[in-house]
Parts: C-alpha cells; structure tokens; sequence
C-alpha cells in the first residue's frame, strides 16, 4: 500500500553564534549549515528510511530543487510535489554556545498546495492506503475529509498545535499523534481527554519516557530506549514517519511503536532533522 503524506518542505538554515542577537544588533555568524526539515519532509524521510511505500504532497519554489532530490535520495515517491513561481518554506536557526536558539519559519510554498493538485493525486489512491498530514500546510482539513471519502485511512500529527485546525480534522481521523503538550493543549480546547475524542487509535509520545497507545478507552505504555540525547529536532517526526510505515506494512500497532520507538531515540542521538533520521537496519539493531 501507499502513504500519502501532505506535508511541508523546508530548508533549514542553522546559523552558529556566540550569543542569539538582540534587537538592532547585528552580529556574523561562525558558520551556516543548510539541512532538510519541515515537520512532512521529516515524515516521509522516516517513512522512506523505514522501508515504506511514501508518496509526499506539497510544493516548493523556484530554488527548491535540491529539497525534492533529496527526498528523492531518501527514497520519497517526490511525483507530487510541484514547483511554485514563490519562496520555499524555510527556516532561520540561531544557536548560540549555549544552546540556546531562536528560530524564524517562513511557510512560502508550504501554505500555497493547489487543492486541484491535492485532488488529483487522492484520486489516484487506493482504498485502504494511508493518508498523513501535520499543520504546516495549508487545505489539511478538505484533504482528509476527501481522503476519508476514498477510503484511505487519516493519520493526523497535531502539531503545530492550532485548535481551530485540530479541532476540524478530528471527524476524520484514524489515527491521531500528539506530544504531551499538545495532548493538554487538546484537552483545554476540546474539555475530553485525548482518549475520549472518537479517534480510534491515539499515540500520545512522552520524549524519554516513550509513549502512550490509546484505543477503545484502554491504555498501553511503551517506554523509550535510553539514550544520551544531543538534539531532539525530529524526534517526534521520526516516529511518526516510522510507525506508518509499520502500519501500512499491516504490522500491529505494539510492533509498529516498537521500531518507531528505536528509530527516534537513534535520531537523538544525531544533530540535524531529516538528514539525521536513520535507516531501518540502523533502528532494527538499535537497542540499550
Ligand atoms: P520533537 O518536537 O522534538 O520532534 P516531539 O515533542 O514531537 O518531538 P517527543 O515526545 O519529544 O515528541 O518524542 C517523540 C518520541 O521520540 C518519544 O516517544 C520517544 O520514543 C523518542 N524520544 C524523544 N526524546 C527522547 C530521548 N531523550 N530519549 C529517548 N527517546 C526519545
């Protein structure tokens, strides 16, 4: 089967600094580093790199070229991704020598999908295929009804938390994923718990502590592999990425969540965002 990820495309530029500049201060950088990111560029590199059959929907400008080959490195079906006559989505890191940073995101193209483009390719999906989709593109809420209508399964990553957005795609989600804060984030705006929504299964992820699996008002707990972290950029992505991969395979949720689990702790093991997320014979070996 396929899964079909609209999701965002961004360049990371990550700027070295001695300390994070304040208003009217300028100040050189020691080094620029460029890397891929975006919360559905991470996705489907993860889903690739876990061996899953990835079809990415999203756009990018006229100096976006290198974003789509490297997807297509990784393994992304980049087919659907089309090239718009405006800025890419990007982002400009600071990190100073204590690891402090700011950051400034520019969506561009992430916010201007056709929703003819998205259309055309949900047509060409298969009933029971996956669909995925975040908060930092623009039409999320009319792709997932119409991939709903298809017959492809909705997972939904709540983040960037936006309550108006959740709060539409909830009806035709399959799947939801949400970090802790997002999980209290949806409990103030909607008043239920996570589990409580009419979503059949959510994952809510709990950063070193693992996860948590909800269905049908129980619980399961998975914890996480023990890892020194040096940058948890991605990690949430990375084991978003991993466990539709396992489930459109037709793995079982415990096994999915399992090399999802490993997967993401190896990624914060490493500095970057997509171009750190590891590959499956990396996250199968992987343990304490
Ligand atoms: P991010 O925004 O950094 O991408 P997130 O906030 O969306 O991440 P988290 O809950 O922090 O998501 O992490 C997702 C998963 O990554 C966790 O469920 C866990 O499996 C793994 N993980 C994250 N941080 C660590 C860590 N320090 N050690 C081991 N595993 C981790």
């Amino acid at each position: 089967m396929t899964v079909w990820n609209l999701g965002s495309i961004n360049a990371d530029h990550v700027y070295a600094l001695p300390h994070i500049p304040g208003p009217g201060e300028t100040l050189a950088a020691r080094s620029l580093t460029t890397g891929l990111g975006g919360k559905g560029a991470n996705m489907s590199v993860a889903c690739a790199r876990a061996g899953g059959n990835i079809r990415h929907i999203g756009a990018v400008g006229p100096e976006g070229g290198w974003m789509v080959e490297r997807l297509r490195s990784y393994g992304v079906d980049t087919g659907a991704i089309v090239t718009l006559d405006s800025p890419s989505g990007h982002a400009i890191i600071a990190v100073d020598d204590a690891a402090e940073n700011m950051i400034i995101v520019y969506p561009g193209t992430n916010r201007q999908v056709p929703i003819t483009h998205i259309d055309t390719q949900l047509a060409g999906a298969r009933a029971g295929d996956l669909f995925l989709t975040q908060n930092e593109t623009n039409h999320q809420v009319e792709a997932a009804r119409s991939a709903r209508i298809r017959g492809l399964r909705v997972a939904y990553a709540a983040a960037p938390f936006e309550a108006g957005a959740v709060r539409a795609i909830l009806p035709f989600a399959d799947l939801l994923v949400l970090n802790e804060v997002e999980a209290e984030q949806l409990r103030k705006a909607t008043g239920q718990g996570p589990g409580s929504l009419g979503v059949a299964d959510v994952i809510v992820t709990l950063g070193p502590e693992g996860c948590l699996w909800l269905r049908n008002h129980e619980e399961a707990r998975f914890p996480s592999v023990r890892v020194t972290a040096v940058d948890t950029t991605g990690a949430g992505d990375t084991f978003t990425g991993y466990l539709l991969a396992g489930l459109d395979a037709g793995q079982a949720m415990p096994a999915a969540i399992d090399l999802a689990t490993r997967a993401a702790a190896l990624k914060v093991t490493r500095h970057g965002a997509a171009d750190a997320i590891p590959a499956r014979y990396e996250a199968e070996a992987f343990q304490e």
